[in-house]
């Protein structure tokens, strides 16, 4: 019986593509997470995969002209370029093409040694995903503190959607969809036994260091510690003309807003579960001494550096 695969599938049975997939909920800084993660010598994080093809696909004209994070249009990106002269190739094709084609094109661009991150952020096209044998897939799941989540989940229904309804009911939805959308992450990254890594926005930001160290043996790759800025970033995010805008996005910022607010407050008093999903997927590494006390961290106070 002949075999079903493709010829580029049978030809990475030996150098599998490398694809780093951040597994978040909408607004978890997985963007700006990519580009930090792109200052890493073998990690470059090239967006939402998917999307970013089937858009250079369907439309290429256009695409060219929007903007890649490197600073160029994406005809002149010295990636994307090259994903777009082939999108043709993949019209109207399925996920397995389209991957297919973005990280052939990696490899070829940056080596068979680095990884592409994908920040597609939704959880579903990963199971699929890690049934192509041609695909080495691990992943991070990305979550951010419940609270911070809730107060930026309410400040964006009252500036986008004008919605009235008093903060803490707003913190109630956005508490319950926090905690089914992070369940939902786990339970397809262990049914599909996906490699994962989880780590909260938290942990990053104020345990970076830390973080890389972890990832670098995750992925088995070295790793160097890097500023918390997106300054030297090697990443090409494909992201039209949204965040040339958001000036404040260029620098990994811990969010303090939830600090002096009480949105969130009804949302911990009636739903306790949050306060252990913060515990299992936000601050489970316990990076940071700012975190002494959390299950998990290895720092012994009693003894002095
Ligand atoms: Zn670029």
């Amino acid at each position: 019986m002949p075999h079903p695969r493709s010829r580029s599938a049978q030809h990475n049975a030996v150098n599998r593509y490398k694809l780093l997939y951040i597994a978040s909920l909408p607004h978890s800084g997985s963007t700006v997470s990519s580009l930090i993660l792109g200052q890493q010598p073998t990690i470059i994080g090239l967006g939402g995969i998917d999307r970013a093809v089937t858009i250079l696909a369907d439309e290429p004209e256009k695409a060219a002209h929007d903007f890649c994070s490197c600073g160029n249009m994406v005809q002149k990106c010295e990636y994307w370029s090259q994903v777009l002269a082939k999108a043709d190739s993949v019209k109207g094709a399925g996920q397995r093409q389209r991957y297919d084609l973005a990280l052939s094109v990696f490899q070829g661009v940056f080596g068979l040694d680095a990884w592409a991150v994908d920040s597609s952020k939704h959880a579903e096209p990963i199971a699929e995903l890690s049934r192509f044998s041609e695909i080495d897939l691990r992943a991070l799941h990305l979550c951010r503190d419940y609270r911070s989540a809730i107060v930026s989940s309410v400040d964006l229904k009252r500036t986008r959607k004008n919605v009235a309804r008093p903060g803490w009911m707003i913190g109630l939805e956005a508490g319950l969809r926090w905690h089914r959308g992070n369940s939902k992450i786990r339970s397809i990254l262990l049914q599909n036994q996906i490699p994962f890594l989880g780590i909260g926005y938290e942990e990053l930001c104020l345990g970076l260091p830390h973080f890389f160290q972890k990832l670098g043996a995750f992925l088995k790759t070295q790793t160097i510690e890097v500023p918390a800025t997106i300054a030297g970033s090697r990443s090409h995010l494909f992201i039209g003309n949204a965040m040339r805008r958001q000036k404040q996005k260029e620098a990994l910022m811990y969010d303090y807003r939830w600090f002096s607010r009480t949105d969130w407050m009804a949302a911990s008093l009636l739903m306790p579960w949050l306060a252990k999903g913060n515990r299992d997927w936000v601050y489970g590494n316990g990076f940071s001494r700012v975190f002494g006390h959390e299950s998990g961290n290895k720092w012994n106070p009693s003894k002095p550096d």
